[in-house]
């Protein structure tokens, strides 16, 4: 019997397409990479509730730490400077605090930062930030320009371990892609201790961003920061803003689920552990994940990633 046509071009296809291995499961005694969970503090009581109820679900994943965003203006540095304190008062995990130049002098920030040293704090995240609603940034005119500037007044206040941001896709505003690298090597040089990046799609952009940090100097752990996404629309508007490129093929991906929530959310637990078991795959042991306050999928990633429960 002789084939169909379209047995025969199913048959070529086998015989001539490319091979492609899976990417290696690690063996079950490997040590589990260490994680860390990123939180917003939260506007209502409701979202309050969420923070904690996610705050719950993952502390027993042990992570190495768990920061707090931070937004400049009273309301939101009082939202995260009181999540920070509640962290430390009430759970076993060890918390950073985002802390930002914007809109305040040196001498407000020594301040914030002299009281989340007497609250226990020792770790935190530092940064530039940005204009709330958008717009060029100016620096306050007694305040910490950049980040870099930032990092040695905390070093001025107390020993903090401090950790800062990097972009494997460039930051939006540097003049060139080596000036931001070099910035990143002065905040290090400053006195931060790691470097977690921005989110990003692209494992070989991420894979690069380490080899020319690494020719540039740098030898601080990179922390690659994990976005699981589920809200497609919402990561284009965002990373447009950020610089950060959303590729075609996520977008196909979630073509006609826009009304399906479980769907959605069942694809980016799909993505999101491709991607953080691809980095496993070239050797990165440590994951920072961006949780929006919801713990599962990050929690499901955490555990294909081979991060048990303590005591399990
Ligand atoms: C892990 C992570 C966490 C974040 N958390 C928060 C948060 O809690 N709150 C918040 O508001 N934002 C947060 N952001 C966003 C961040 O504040 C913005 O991306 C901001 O635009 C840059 O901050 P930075 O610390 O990287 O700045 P910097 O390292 O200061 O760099 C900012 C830009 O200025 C350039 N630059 C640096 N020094 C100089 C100089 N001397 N002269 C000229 N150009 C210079 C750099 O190349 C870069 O383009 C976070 C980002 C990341 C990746």
């Amino acid at each position: 019997m002789s084939n169909s046509p379209s047995q025969r071009a199913t048959l070529e296809r086998w015989l001539s397409g490319p091979r492609v291995g899976g990417v290696p499961v690690p063996e079950h005694n490997a040590p589990a990479p260490l994680l860390s969970f990123e939180f917003f503090p939260p506007k209502t009581e409701a979202l309050e509730q969420q923070l904690w109820a996610c705050i719950r679900r993952l502390e027993p994943l042990a992570p190495h730490f768990v920061s707090v965003t931070y937004g400049a203006g009273g309301t939101t540095q009082a939202r995260t400077h009181a999540t920070v304190a509640r962290i430390v008062a009430e759970t076993t995990l060890t918390p950073a605090a985002h802390l930002t130049c914007v809109g305040a002098s040196r001498g407000e920030i020594d301040d914030i930062a002299r009281q989340y040293w007497d609250a226990g704090v020792r770790h935190i995240v530092a940064l530039r930030g940005d204009v709330p609603g958008g717009g060029a940034y100016e620096p306050h005119p007694d305040g910490y320009a950049y980040a870099a500037d930032l990092v040695a007044g905390l070093k001025r206040v107390a020993d903090f371990e401090i950790s800062v941001a990097a972009y494997p896709e460039v930051h939006p505003t540097a003049r060139t892609p080596l000036a931001d690298l070099d910035n990143l090597k002065r905040k290090l040089d400053a006195g931060a201790v790691r470097a977690i990046t921005n989110y990003f799609f692209d494992n070989a952009t991420f894979l690069r961003f380490l080899d020319l940090a690494l020719a540039a100097g740098i030898t601080a752990p990179i922390v690659p920061g994990i976005m699981p996404v589920s809200n497609y629309a919402q990561i284009v508007k965002f990373s447009a803003v950020s610089g950060v490129k959303v590729p075609d093929w996520l977008g196909r991906f979630f073509e006609g689920v826009e009304d399906n929530v479980e769907t959605r959310r069942m694809i980016a637990t799909v993505v999101a552990s491709e991607q953080v078991r691809q980095l496993q795959a070239n050797g990165i042991d440590e994951f920072h994940f961006y949780t929006l306050n919801r713990p599962d999928l990050t929690f499901a990633i955490a555990h294909i990633l081979g991060v048990r429960p303590r005591g399990e």
